[in-house]
């Protein structure tokens, strides 16, 4: 019965691959969007398949090699690559070599890199090695990883990085499948969003191969000291030796939550759901590549507490890797509606107030991103113009969670069965194929509202600022119950100790602290923290929220200050560590911001570095 399963299966996603390109190759002319952040001219000549032939030097921390593409053109005299701090060896037209040129190199962008080819050219060559400027590779040496035995290394592809470790067509609407060959020191394993062996090989060569079209931005690798453990035939869990049974643990719910997904949405496409659990430097909670999502190792909560995140990534093999946004502008398509899909996934796995209480988390932190953002209204669009500007800028909150209230308002007034209905026929429809805001629109307006002859103001929400009136209202139960505990602990008609000892989960306890009243008294906070012993709390979401607190209430007791300076020399996730220097910076404190920035910086990736230099406005 499994084979059977399985042959359907292949089958189906033969014919979604096949069909879609066939279609695709129908009317390839003048089908792809400009994309500002992009020197390639798809339009005109565009990679269809790379194969990466590369080995990865610790010593050197480079990666060096030849990245081959197959191409399709449409009688262009030259093909465009993206480039960014790499060294271009050769490059070849069909095997002969020809001489390729290098535009001007923009600080966001990189440089075009611009390779002449006949009418009939089939296959182009590049031989390349990154430099210590790559942006997408963070190189860690032992002491980072938690083994502490080997050196590792990891990729981030999102947004423009890819380009900086491979010369690439880099815009999310270039999709292309991809083989790869990958040599390393023979003590580590390396793994590919691609199909990987999951085995070590005795002499360090692995071979990869993702057959379905992918954007660039989500071809990534990692390297390290790694083992794998299964969790059911279709999901399991990488990670280093030491951390692989607590891994396995927390994200023992992965093939309940794929089932789940598909139950709402169809069938999951890429055969295989894996999680890497990465040292604790990657800058995000999670990346979704293919196959294979990348995790740090915050959520590894040993109570299963923060894993959202898996179902966050998972969705994304839907919104995000199957759907995918044209151009960085479009950047909610991908995560606004991930996060309304992981909200249903957990909402199928843990019930209606768990994800309203997980909603309500969002709401605050979209309450607080509008707040920051009072003095530039445009960037609270959800369709954002970034020309000239980092695609990273639009990487926030609006994205996700004005995304994410813009479909759930867009629920509630159409009714969940025909959302449903229509969010099911959106991705089969569109699959492996990429979406701009305006095709969206058409395609809502039509499928959705004029089918059901309902009216929506879809262009409030999308080319307008802030959040329009008719938001859906997000009510937690748990989380009001919280909000009487605050009542009464400010009134003193409940105790610090009667507080400690509530039942509450992870994410009532932080919804406690985020709204600790910044008016409480110094010694209020201090018996608090005696009490429920915050400072010294294990879960990272909690340690990062209390913290952030008692940087706001110049709160220094129970070493807290050795408790933030640790968290902040161990920990290079973005959203955590931005948190708390914002925290300083808005406390007064830019010097101990600096000072403690000054020794982590090395420890953290560029994504998290570029981040924080802007806003400490430092340079090294
Ligand atoms: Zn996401």
């Amino acid at each position: 019965m499994n084979i059977l399963k399985k042959t359907a299966f292949l089958l189906f996603t033969l014919c979604v691959v096949s069909c879609t390109t066939t279609k695709k190759e129908m009317n390839k002319s003048n089908s792809y969007a400009n994309d500002t952040h992009s020197y390639a001219k798809p339009n005109e000549a565009v990679a269809k398949h790379l194969l990466l032939d590369v080995e990865v030097d610790f010593d050197k921390e480079v990666i060096k090699g030849t990245a081959a593409y197959s191409i399709e053109s449409t009688n262009a005299s030259e093909i465009v690559f993206d480039a960014k701090n790499l060294k271009i060896h050769q490059t070849t037209v069909d095997g002969k070599e020809v001489a390729f040129s290098l535009g001007t190199n923009d600080p966001i962008l990189g440089q075009s890199l611009t390779i002449p080819i006949t009418k009939n050219a089939k296959k182009v060559a590049i031989s390349y090695e990154t430099t210590d400027k790559t942006e997408a590779l963070q190189f860690l040496n032992p002491q980072q990883t938690a083994d502490k035995a080997f050196p590792f290394l990891l990729t981030q592809g999102q947004a423009i990085l890819t380009r900086t470790w491979i010369p690439i067509q880099d815009s999310p609407q270039v999709r292309l499948t991809y083989t790869a060959k990958v040599k390393v020191p023979k003590e580590l394993m390396a793994i590919m969003s691609a199909e990987n062996p999951k085995v070590k090989s005795e002499n360090g060569q692995y071979s990869f191969e993702m057959r379905q079209p992918i954007s660039p931005y989500l071809i990534a690798l990692a390297v390290g000291d790694l083992v794998y453990k299964e969790i059911s035939p279709r999901t399991g869990v990488y990670a280093e030796k030491s951390m692989i049974d607590k891994v396995h643990y927390e994200f023992a719910d992965m093939e309940k939550m794929v089932n789940a997904a598909e139950n709402l949405y169809g069938t999951y496409v890429w055969d295989q759901f894996d999680v890497v659990v990465l040292p604790p430097s990657f800058p995000f909670g999670g990346m979704e590549n293919p196959r294979l999502t990348f995790a740090t190792p915050t959520v590894v909560a040993g109570d299963r507490s923060l894993t959202s995140l898996i179902a966050h990534e998972l969705a994304h093999s839907w919104s995000g890797n199957l759907v995918t946004n044209a151009t960085w502008n479009d950047f909610w398509l991908n995560e606004g509606f991930t996060v309304y899909f992981e909200m249903r996934i957990m909402e199928a796995l843990y019930g209606k107030e768990y994800a309203n209480m997980l909603a309500s988390i969002g709401r605050q932190d979209l309450a607080e991103q509008l707040e920051s953002f009072h003095d530039k209204p445009e960037a609270t669009h959800l369709k954002l113009d970034l020309k000239g500007k980092n695609p990273d800028d639009g990487m926030n909150s609006i994205a996700y969670d004005k995304g994410y209230l813009f479909l759930r308002t867009l629920e509630e007034t159409v009714g969940r069965y025909k959302m449903d209905t229509f969010l099911k026929g959106y991705f089969n429809k569109h699959a492996f194929s990429t979406m701009t805001t305006e095709k969206f629109i058409k395609y809502l307006n039509t499928e959705l509202l004029e089918k059901n002859k309902v009216s929506f103001n879809i262009n409030d929400w999308v080319y307008n600022a802030g959040v329009p009136a008719n938001a859906a209202k997000i009510v937690s139960d748990k989380f009001q119950k919280v909000e009487e505990a605050i009542e009464n602990w400010k009134k003193g008609t409940l105790s610090d100790h009667e507080l400690c000892a509530k039942d509450w989960n992870i994410q009532q306890k932080i919804h406690f602290i985020r709204n600790i009243p910044a008016t409480i008294s110094i010694e209020k906070f201090t018996t608090l923290d005696n009490a429920c012993q915050f400072s010294s709390a294990t879960n990272s979401y909690i340690a990062m929220v209390w913290f952030e607190q008692a940087i706001n209430h110049n709160y220094h007791a129970n070493n807290v200050d050795v408790h933030i300076e640790n968290f902040l020399m161990t920990v290079g996730r973005r959203w955590y560590v931005s948190t708390l220097y914002r925290a300083f910076k808005r406390a007064d404190k830019l010097e101990e911001a600096k000072r403690i920035y000054e020794k982590a910086r090395p420890n953290y990736h560029s994504v998290t570095v570029n981040t924080i230099d802007d806003m400490l406005g430092v340079s090294y």
